[in-house]
């Protein structure tokens, strides 16, 4: 069976800047997809591309085993049954709720059902007659996808959907869309510039930086085993240090550490910082000397006899005291890319 999204080696150039360079993308039926990259990687033109309001200069979109891109084809934005959701929602503020539900419809008998159907599944049933101004930032969201997904999209694409909303309010909705796409049986892609946001909501993160998609995993896979020192550092904290391997291990300050694969040469070690445990010890290998606390955990910083600066994940319960040695042990994956010489 063909994915519900293909995308291969899509290219858009603007004056000066290629947005999107080579990137290739594919969605299965019923995932929902983060696009996850930094500001600027080239993430809303993509989704543009793909909902055919603005066309690449290479590179082919098929939606659902059909083409609807391509240098000879280009399938209007109306007929690709693919919806988005803006950042900002662009409701139409002069329509109530059910008339902006009911816009991207066919009129007919079952219409008002329809609307009714898609109110309920977002828990807004009741609210039809108000206007999008009535509404708090949530519900308008909630229009929006309701909106969205009324004319049974084979594709849905969410455009940074909790930039605008209260960082208290922003995991409840996130759960909330989350459920609501499930409950359509929704193909969709959510961009985010926020790892913990892609990672929690999403079945696959697809990575993107300058303009191509460096990786896509599920999010567990995308932690523990992203394919660059540039992916690893954007999706979590981590310490770098400078080793030298030998085929499965390396050795560098923490000693001899087995690989999960080959390497062979000048190497980047990589260490999540909650893979290294700490205890309190007169012998231990590294000095405390400082940390965050954030409550439900904390980061203690460290310093070996080498010079070697390390940062280590702890529980709230282990207790900070500068200038006192620990042991550290190594307990999780380590990973070791050849030597970006930094
Ligand atoms: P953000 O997370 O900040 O929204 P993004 O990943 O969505 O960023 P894009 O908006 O796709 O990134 O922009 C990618 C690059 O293309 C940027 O350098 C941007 O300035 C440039 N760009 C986007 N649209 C245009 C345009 N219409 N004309 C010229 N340059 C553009």
């Amino acid at each position: 069976m063909s994915p519900a999204l293909r995308c291969s080696n899509l290219t858009r150039r603007f004056a000066g800047v290629t947005a999107v360079n080579g990137a290739s993308l594919e969605v299965e039926s019923g995932t929902l997809l983060a696009l996850l990259g930094p500001s600027g990687c080239g993430k809303t033109t993509l989704l543009r591309l793909i909902a055919g309001l603005d066309r690449p200069h290479a590179g082919t979109i098929e939606v659902d085993g059909r083409v609807v891109e391509s240098a000879a084809m280009h399938v209007p934005p109306e007929r690709r049954e693919v919806g988005l959701v803006f950042q900002e929602y662009a409701l139409f503020p002069h329509l109530s709720v059910e008339d902006n539900v009911a816009f991207g419809l066919s009129r007919g008998p079952n219409q008002a059902g329809r609307v009714e159907e898609m109110l309920g599944q977002v828990g807004l049933e009741g609210l039809g007659t108000r206007m999008p101004h009535e509404l708090s930032g949530g519900q308008q969201q909630r229009v929006a996808l309701a909106r969205a997904l009324a004319p049974g999209p084979r594709l849905i694409m969410l455009d940074e959907p909790f930039s605008n909303l209260d960082p208290a309010l922003r995991e409840g909705v996130r759960r909330e869309v989350r459920r609501v796409l499930r409950g359509a049986n929704a193909t969709a892609i959510i961009v985010t510039h926020d790892q913990e946001e892609a990672m929690s909501l999403a079945d696959e993160v697809a990575v993107m930086m300058d303009g191509r998609i460096l990786q896509q995993v599920a999010p567990t896979e995308l932690y523990r085993r992203p394919a660059s020192r540039q992916v690893a550092e954007f999706v979590g904290d981590i310490n770098v240090i400078n080793g030298r391997a030998i085929g499965r291990a390396v050795v560098c300050d923490l000693g001899t550490i087995s690989l999960l694969d080959d390497l062979y040469g000048p190497a980047d070690v990589l260490i999540r910082p909650e893979a290294l445990q700490l205890t309190e010890d007169q012998g231990g290998q590294a000095i405390q000397v400082g940390r965050s606390f954030y409550g439900h955990d904390q980061k203690i910083n460290l310093r070996f006899d080498s010079g070697l600066r390390l940062s280590s994940r702890v529980g709230p319960t282990f207790v900070f005291r500068p200038g006192t040695r620990v042991r550290v042990q190594l307990s999780g994956d380590v990973l070791a890319f050849p030597s970006s010489g930094e």
